[in-house]
């Protein structure tokens, strides 16, 4: 079980690391926080309180698709719920940047093409075609990580990113 914690702090952490990526490495290619065209202010950057809007509506977005997807395929969320609500706020981040809800559990050169291109929007070409999500958030039953359930509530995903945010 001690394990089983660490790897989950692990890419908890991993998925804020790539969150934070245009950041931290000066990538940003102008599709961060504060440039997302649809909330421009007059100097061109998004407010706070605008960033806070749509971020909320694209989370609860998210949680409803992945609620529904989990459904679809049958699979289910991490035991440690919390994976799926950092994984799920990560994907709203994106939404929101990039207008796709690409994958936040890895690393991109160039996050505006590869929203672009679209393999790796969720649910990407391999969860698609072979159920294979390496953010452990739809989990098939034999992997020892799943849980068993099937939702997440959006208060949930709040709650659980609460001292994990970018
Ligand atoms: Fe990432 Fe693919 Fe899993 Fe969606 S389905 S969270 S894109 S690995």
């Amino acid at each position: 079980m001690k394990n089983f914690s660490l790897c989950f702090l692990f890419l908890r952490l991993n998925i804020l690391f790539l969150a934070c990526q245009g950041f931290l490495m000066g990538q940003n290619h102008g599709v961060g926080r504060y440039s997302y065209p649809i909330f421009q202010a007059a100097d061109g950057a998004a407010t706070d309180t605008e960033h806070d809007v749509a971020l909320e509506k694209a989370t609860k977005a998210m949680t409803a698709f992945t609620n529904k997807y989990l459904k679809n395929t049958d699979t289910k969320i991490c035991q440690d719920p919390s994976v799926a609500a950092v994984v799920i706020k990560g994907l709203a981040e994106h939404k929101v940047a990039l207008g796709s809800p690409l994958c936040p559990c890895r690393f991109y050169e160039d996050k505006e093409a590869e929203a672009k291109d679209g393999y790796w929007n969720c649910p990407c070409v391999p969860m698609r075609e072979r159920h294979e999500c390496h953010c452990m958030l739809f989990l098939t039953d034999d992997n020892e990580f799943s849980g068993d359930s099937q939702h997440i509530s959006y208060e949930e995903v709040v709650k659980l990113n609460e001292g994990f945010s970018a």
